[in-house]
């Protein structure tokens, strides 16, 4: 039997960095943000009309006119919308001059949110608003005998489709065979670029450690091992200047230049605390993917965890979704072992020694605690990650047996 078998060799990685265009790139980058918008609108504008004779029915249905709302119009199809995008342009020369592959890319988009929409998993396709936080078009890399349309040349340069050699800072080297590019201008009138790769995988280096990883609020995460993992100190000082950079905000006058001017900065310390956030993270999880064969993790309901005001700020704050998505794809890639823990499995309450269940533990306050049947003495999150260790090798060993 296959089962269990990687049916490919490959996978995609994606690099991010920050773009330095001159002038007029910027302007070029705006206006294929610009003509993307206008024809993803376009299309969505085109299918609504389309759509007018479902709503007529959907309100006389409403109205108690109708038994029911039967009109089935056409389907939304990207490659209809792609010929009269096609058709459209022979007349409309400003299209012309941006990449035809980011404009291609924005109406696939529009199919797929509507893809989304008709299986009902998410709401119908809303316009794109020039307002919107992100702004941003991708450009396929396309092949000519070896050589991409988007390419690294000069060291630190990339070129794109019609904008042609652009700066960036190249922090870390790229791997792999480019797919696409997504060029991002973001609120404070940054650009910067992911770039999409497929990777061969690399054959896994096989690792003799396990590790159980509690999560907390004073601390990011403890270990099984007791290493304790600290937040970063500087993200308490970001977010004090960020405190003070929206009390400065909401004192200006809404809409007046220096309210404008205040938004952007407060912007850039957004990003500011997002960009040192992912860096954290994305070095923690690379560092325990690589020394370990198995990582057990507990199933924490962020949900369930945002009624508790105070709890709710701690716990985005440890980014613990953004982390845990970093460490199964991770996993993925390395072929190491990713192991969730159920969220109804009592970490901080057992004792890790003897088992004994001790329900006073579930106060987050106590940090220390002895066990009333064994003594031994417990730190709380060290307890709780030898438990998740313990309890995800359980699980994996279940796994074993049942084939
Ligand atoms: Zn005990």
């Amino acid at each position: 039997m296959d089962v269990g078998k990687e049916k490919s060799d490959t996978y995609h990685k994606g690099f991010k960095f920050r773009l330095y265009p001159t002038n007029e790139q910027a302007i070029q980058f705006n206006k294929t943000i610009g003509c993307c918008r206008y024809s993803f609108n376009l299309a969505l504008k085109k299918q609504k009309e389309k759509d007018l004779l479902w709503w007529i029915t959907e309100e006389m249905f409403q109205n108690g006119q109708l038994l029911s709302n039967e009109w089935k119009g056409p389907r939304f199809s990207a490659n209809t919308s792609m010929k009269d995008h096609t058709q459209f342009k022979k007349t409309t020369p400003w299209l012309k001059e941006v990449d035809s592959t980011a404009i291609q890319n924005a109406i696939q988009h529009l199919g797929e949110a509507y893809d989304a929409y008709y299986k009902k998993e998410k709401g119908r396709p809303k316009f794109k608003s020039k307002k919107n936080d992100i702004q941003s078009y991708t450009s396929k890399c396309n092949y000519n005998k070896g050589v991409g349309t988007i390419r690294i040349v000069d060291e630190n340069y990339i070129i794109l489709p019609k904008v042609g050699k652009v700066l960036f800072a190249k922090s870390k080297e790229i791997d792999g065979k480019i797919m696409n590019a997504t060029v991002r201008r973001t609120p404070s009138g940054k650009y910067f670029i992911s770039i999409l790769c497929e990777v061969k995988k690399e054959p896994t280096q096989l690792s003799m450690f396990e590790t159980g990883i509690d999560v907390g609020l004073k601390n990011f995460a403890t270990l099984s091992d007791g290493t304790v993992i600290p937040n970063p100190k500087h993200f308490y000082r970001l977010e004090e200047t960020l405190k003070k950079e929206q009390r400065i905000l909401s004192r200006r006058i809404v809409g007046s230049q220096n309210w404008y001017k205040q938004k952007k900065k407060v912007a850039k310390v957004h990003e500011k605390i997002a960009n040192a956030r992912e860096d954290f993270l994305q070095k923690l999880s690379t560092t325990l993917v690589h020394e370990n064969q198995v990582i057990s993790i507990e199933d924490i309901r962020v949900k369930n965890l945002l009624k508790n005001g105070n709890l709710a700020k701690a716990i985005s704050d440890a980014s613990w979704y953004e982390f845990r998505k970093m460490l199964t794809y991770k996993c993925k890639w390395y072929g190491k072992t990713l192991v969730v823990v159920g969220s109804n499995y009592a970490s901080s309450q057992l004792c890790h020694t003897c088992n004994y269940k001790n329900k006073e533990v579930k106060d987050t306050a106590i940090r220390e605690w002895e066990c009333p049947k064994c003594h031994t003495i417990h730190d709380r999150d060290h307890n709780a990650a030898q438990n998740i260790l313990a309890e995800g090798l359980r699980i994996l060993s279940e796994m074993d047996e049942t084939g």
